[in-house]
């Protein structure tokens, strides 16, 4: 690893120094911090390749914050047309193409494949595993590294550089060991959801190295709403289909914000929205509700449906039905009905055009954005001019850097999945290119790994509760 690391002086608190796995192996020592997605792609192309790697993660369990993205179904990637999926990028597209092109949405499902996970194609192109569970997936992944040779060390935390080629790692005991690898991954994710694992501490340990680093900031965000307390206690945890959210006037003569508008599903929560078209317009919310203001969004309950169409079936009603009966009738949900309610607080609108205008326009008063702790993923990280094309830092030669914390956003959709797997994959490849090994077939199983059993994976409640 790295002469100049030397620059960075040496460490006070370091108890011993070690070279624990490989002292009397002639392969090549690869250290992957970080037991996300990206990480252990990266272990496992490392590992095809010939080096003897282990894992390091801060958590008493590999992969938390995937388990969790499993609850939700686990959108994996998505089947759009490449050039389409790339643009997703947004600005850093051009920095991400490559990656995906190399390692693209049908590798990621063949390699699910492999593993005993079907994907299919869902109604909107993205692609989720048959089982729309990440656990089936993680245990089958952790048995074939394990018959790799991959090894995983969990509860011990990456603090930085030290010396000519040193790694300081802090054990459970709170106590500091130098290690040394011939190279180095680093996949240790953004900010967002810290409780998982990843928590941006990382970026102390990196900027003292002097690599360049975007401030991470939160993004695919829920949108805070006061909900009444009714509509709360009845109504949360509840989906509203196919909705259009609205920012701004679509009205060519109107003043105010751009209008930006996303259709989805999105959920009622205890303290707001979630989902795509929420996330997709939290980032330009975000600037509006800077400094405690609030704002105004737009709910489109039937995108598909004129308001003329509607207010012609709204017309109809029979004049001794009621008005909640009739609505429901008319095809509207308990919980979309409520939210009309929420959105006209002095009663439902009796006139059949007033009420086709409110479904089409219900204003919901937007009071904020979830901050880094509830968001789906994290804007902002290692700039990718910091890195050359193998994710290999520039100032720091034999370390490489792969998934959410490289500088790049995108919506959900499976593209944030797609690009931890993708750079992952990469970082491998370049750290096997950088000690001459090339990839070759999985070697035979080691024996000392054979019948492997991972440890107890947590389930989603105790994801939720656990700090561990
Ligand atoms: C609720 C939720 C649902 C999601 N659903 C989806 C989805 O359906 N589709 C999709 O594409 N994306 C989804 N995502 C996003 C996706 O899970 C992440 O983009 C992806 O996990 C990033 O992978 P990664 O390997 O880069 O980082 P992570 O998965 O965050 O892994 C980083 C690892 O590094 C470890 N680590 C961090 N710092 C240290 C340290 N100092 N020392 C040691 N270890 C450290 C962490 O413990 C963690 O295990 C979801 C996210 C959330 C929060």
């Amino acid at each position: 690893m790295a002469k100049s690391l030397s620059s960075l002086g040496a460490v006070k608190t370091i108890a011993k120094v070690t070279k624990p796995y490989f002292q009397s192996d002639a392969r090549p020592g690869c250290a992957v911090i970080g037991a996300g997605p990206a990480g252990l792609i990266a272990a496992e192309t490392l590992a095809r390749a010939g080096g003897l790697v282990t894992v390091y993660d801060h958590k008493a369990s590999p992969a938390r914050k995937f388990l969790m993205a499993g609850r939700g179904g686990l959108n994996i990637t998505h089947s759009e047309p490449l050039e389409r999926f790339i643009s997703r990028y947004g600005a850093r597209a051009p920095q991400m193409e490559p990656f995906i092109r190399a390692w693209p949405p049908q590798a990621l499902r063949d390699f699910c494949a492999e593993l005993g996970e079907e994907t299919f194609v869902g109604s909107s192109g993205r692609v989720f595993p048959k089982s729309f569970k990440a656990s089936p997936l993680l245990r089958a992944w952790l048995v074939r590294l394990a018959s790799l040779g991959v090894a995983i060390e969990p509860r011990q935390s990456f603090v930085g550089f030290a010396g000519e080629d040193g790694l300081r790692i802090r054990g459970s005991d709170g106590v500091e060991a130098l290690h040394r690898f011939d190279v180095v991954i680093l996949a240790l994710g953004g900010a967002s959801w810290p409780r998982l694992g990843s928590d941006g501490s990382w970026v102390k340990g990196l900027s003292a190295a002097g690599v360049a680093i975007n401030p991470l900031r939160p993004a695919n965000a829920g949108l805070c709403v006061v909900w009444s307390a009714l509509y709360r206690a009845d109504f949360e945890g509840q989906p509203l289909k196919n909705v259009s959210l609205r920012y701004g006037s679509t009205d060519d003569n109107a003043t105010g914000p751009e209008p930006a508008t996303a259709r989805g599903d999105i959920v009622v929560t205890r303290t707001g929205l979630e989902g795509g078209p929420a996330y997709s317009l939290s980032s330009r919310l975000r600037e509006a509700v800077d400094g405690g203001q609030s704002t105004v969004i737009h709910v489109d309950l039937r995108p598909d449906t004129s308001q003329e169409q509607l207010a012609r079936k709204l017309s109809k009603r029979p004049p001794k039905q009621s008005h909640a009966t009739f609505l429901r009738r008319a095809g509207l949900s308990p919980t979309e009905i409520g939210l009309l309610r929420e959105a006209s607080p002095t009663g439902l609108p009796r006139d059949a055009s007033v009420m086709a205008y409110l479904i089409k326009n219900a204003p919901l008063i937007v009071a904020g954005v979830s901050g880094l702790e509830r968001a789906i993923s994290t804007a902002g990280g290692v700039s990718f001019d910091a890195c050359d094309r193998n994710l290999m830092l520039r100032l720091l030669p034999g370390v490489f850097v792969a998934g959410e914390m490289l500088d790049f956003d995108a919506p959900t959709g499976g593209y944030l999945l797609q690009a931890a797997f993708a750079t992952g994959r990469a970082a491998g490849l370049g750290a096997a290119r950088y000690l001459g090994l090339t990839e070759r077939d999985a070697p035979s199983v080691w024996p000392d790994h054979a019948g492997f059993e991972p440890r107890h994976l947590p389930n989603s409640l105790e994801l939720a509760a656990s700090n561990k």
